[in-house]
């Protein structure tokens, strides 16, 4: 009846909290009545953003990154106008870094921004610190192909080596007033998944430790036989509202990190010292609770035969870490100090790949009616668009192909997304919205002047494709824009190349 009033930021951003905070009865209801009323309001190009925004997909061409370079700039900016010849480009670059790293340990801007206005950007690292109860991104590791890269990469630095547990990241906080919190991978709350966990902290933890956070990985466990079950029993449990006395897989949470301790950070330490502390403040409980199995070793042939007892304890292989110097943690990084060998990197590629599919071809023979093979791709952060890598046909049983047809056959959209970047020779059945991202491994990767992934990168007019893809299982953890990302795929093309070049120059040797 009435004219509503014009959309403010204010208002949007007020509206948007209260349909985060909506839950239990009528709940949708009331979300979708919050949304009503901001369409309602919206005029010209507002409701197009406004959809865009809700579903988290605003591209514009700006991403977290570039918030992020932009306050430390404006930090220095309002700097100037006070002492004008005082900045060069040097401290506008510091300034940058000096926001991401904070925002690393502290991923919450209304605490950044109010303190980098109240001490500036120089001394805002003092200000802003690592909080007890705010999940930091996990650090992460760059895969390896075998373990006398390994030997190279960390050749003079003292390193360990450690069990790679197949399960669930887990940074687990434990507050002064004794409430527990657990963070899944993508900082989110898991802890209404390991109401166990939750329970177990008191039986672990020594008597003096007040307050800690736990860098983990959740396993599902047979305490009978006293082994690690693969991870997809782990994947039959819930993912929120479990029970206690209704959980019938049992977990094990194996430690390998602390971050905090007793009121005191401990990012900044070297992994020795924090190991010291982790193995000093906890007990572990066989089958509840235990430090990840770890060996101390420069040796090959040592390293190679703890890799082999991984592999048959049902880890996916071992992760090695850098311990006295370039050790500490690194928030949020694939970093260089932490490396990943998995047992069946050895046969192909470095690293399986995640990619989302986007298009498909229609089956024909066996596999009349339903899909023949998709066209995957992966995400460009920088151009926040889709790249296409490869078209996949194997690897699936019949069952799993029926299922991923009859699952994206949801997902259809009339005509390819103006941020899908493919060949104009391509020309697939179906197109699909991203939605889905499937864990995928290769023989190898090439330059290809059909696909379009890191094109630019390693080649200035092609991209790089997989040859013989064939699909692992579907990544229910990860959203499309968490694929790989074109930056990795160009790194892998690349440490291959070097790899190659390696063993032909041992063959020339020969
Ligand atoms: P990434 O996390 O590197 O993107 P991903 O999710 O596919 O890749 P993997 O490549 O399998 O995971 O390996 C990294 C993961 O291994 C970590 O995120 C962690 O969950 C798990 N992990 C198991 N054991 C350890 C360990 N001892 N130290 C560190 N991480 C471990």
């Amino acid at each position: 009846m009435f004219k509503p009033q014009p959309l403010t930021i204010a208002k949007v951003f007020d509206t948007f909290r209260a349909i985060a905070k909506e839950s239990g009865k009528d709940s949708q209801d009331k979300k979708r009545n919050h949304i009503k009323g901001l369409l309602v309001a919206a005029t010209d190009c507002e409701p197009q953003y406004l959809v865009r925004l809700l579903q988290s997909k605003m591209r514009i061409g700006l991403a977290e990154k570039t918030v992020l370079v932009a306050l430390g700039q404006a930090a220095i900016y309002s700097e100037m106008n006070q002492n004008p010849q005082s900045q060069t480009q040097s401290d506008l670059e510091e300034a940058a870094k000096i926001i991401k790293q904070v925002y690393s340990v502290l991923p919450i801007y209304d605490k950044i921004v109010p303190e980098l206005l109240r001490v500036g950007v120089w001394k805002l690292p003092e200000a802003c610190n690592f909080s007890l109860g705010v999940p930091v991104g996990p650090m992460l590791a760059k895969p390896t192909k075998a373990v006398s890269e390994i030997l190279d990469k960390f050749q003079g630095m003292e390193f360990t080596c450690e069990y790679k547990y197949d399960g669930e990241r887990a940074q687990i906080h434990y507050m002064e007033d004794g409430s527990v919190e657990i963070y899944s991978r993508n900082a989110e709350r898991n802890t209404g998944k390991y109401p166990d966990v939750v329970s177990s902290v008191s039986r672990f933890k020594k008597p003096a430790v007040k307050s800690f956070v736990l860098d983990c990985e959740i396993v599902a466990y047979d305490r009978e036989k006293q082994r690690i079950l693969p991870f997809q029993i782990l994947s039959t449990r819930a993912r929120k509202g479990v029970i206690l006395s209704d959980i019938k897989v049992a977990v094990c949470t194996f430690a390998f990190d602390i971050l905090y301790i007793n009121g005191q950070p401990l990012l900044q330490e070297q992994l020795k010292v924090r190991r010291e502390q982790l193995y000093g403040s906890f007990d572990e409980v066989p089958g509840v609770f235990q430090f990840a199995t770890a060996i101390t070793s420069d040796d090959l042939e040592e390293i190679q035969k703890f890799l082999d007892t991984a592999v048959n304890t049902s880890c996916e292989g071992l992760i090695i870490k850098t311990l006295d110097k370039d050790a500490t943690y690194e928030p949020s990084k694939r970093s260089n100090n932490w490396l990943k060998l998995k047992k069946d990197y050895m046969e192909s590629i470095g690293d399986s790949l995640d990619l989302v599919p986007i298009a498909a071809f229609h089956g024909r023979g066996k596999r009349t009616g339903v899909y023949g093979s998709f066209l995957l791709a992966c995400y460009d952060e920088y151009n926040e668009e889709y790249q296409s890598i490869c078209n996949i046909g194997t690897g699936f049983s019949e069952s799993q192909l029926e299922e991923r047809s009859t699952s994206l056959r949801n997902k259809i959209i009339p005509k390819p997304k103006p941020y899908y970047r493919f060949s104009d020779t391509m020309d697939p059945d179906v197109w699909f919205e991203p939605s889905e991202v499937w864990e995928v491994k290769a023989a190898d990767l090439s330059i290809s002047p059909v696909h379009r992934a890191a094109n630019g990168i390693v080649d200035p007019n092609k991209g790089i494709s997989l040859r013989f893809p064939r699909l692992l299982h579907v990544r229910d953890d990860k959203s499309p824009e968490e694929a790989t990302t074109s930056e990795q795929v160009a790194e892998m093309y690349r440490a291959q190349k070097i790899i190659h070049t390696n063993n032909k120059d041992e063959d020339d040797d020969d």
